[in-house]
């Protein structure tokens, strides 16, 4: 069965985070079965969405959430800012997807070589409003400061989960349906090499 074909509505964090992983091992290792873009879904979902998981995401263009998982249509509420960084127009969007959408699953991905978390560790002048990007990952960049091993690596580990984390205490739609073990947000790392994501917090 086309696992796209399925509504979102209802499905519980386990489920959301077993078809992500299952859409990536299909995407790894080259067997994806590109669901969910037929004119028939289209036709489905046209009237209203039901996404069974909320990504939030960097902007690079090697990490497209809906490929990376082998997912179509209407499956995945995709957020994306360059180091998949929050603002309050994203947190927005975020909250939107949990109270109205009533999605359960919420994943922060970040990636292997981040363009974000590397500009940020090389420092300097930045011109227009990348500096803003950069102030976005400097708690990162503080908190992965004494890690032994690669330095950009422990970054953007660090930074998922102080997003993770951030997400989580959120008020008051987010740390409610937390705390009341409704709602799932976990932080994972995407391998451009390796196509794979781990789930890292
Ligand atoms: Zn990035």
């Amino acid at each position: 069965m086309n696992p796209s074909a399925q509504n979102g509505r209802g499905t519980s964090p386990q489920e959301a985070r077993k078809r992500l992983m299952e859409g990536n091992v299909r995407f790894s290792t080259g067997k994806m079965t590109h669901p969910g873009n037929s004119p028939e879904r289209r036709a489905e979902i046209a009237k209203g969405q039901h996404p069974f998981a909320v990504v939030v995401g960097c902007s690079d263009s090697r990490v497209p959430p809906e490929l990376l998982f082998d997912q179509g249509l209407g499956d995945l509420f995709v957020v994306r800012l360059a180091g998949n960084i929050l603002s309050d127009e994203a947190l927005g969007s975020i909250e939107y997807a949990v109270d109205h959408l009533n999605v359960r699953y919420l994943m922060v991905l970040g990636h292997q070589r981040c363009g974000a978390v590397e500009a940020a560790v090389k420092g300097g002048h930045a011109e227009g409003q990348i500096g803003s990007l950069l102030r976005a990952v400097g708690p990162a960049v503080q908190k992965a400061g004494g890690m032994a091993g690669d330095r950009v690596e422990n970054i953007v580990v660090a930074n998922v989960g102080l997003i993770v984390d951030r997400l989580k205490t959120s008020p008051p739609i987010l740390k409610d349906l937390v705390e009341k073990g409704e709602l799932v947000i976990e932080g994972a790392r995407y391998d451009l090499e390796e196509g794979t994501v781990k789930i890292v917090q």
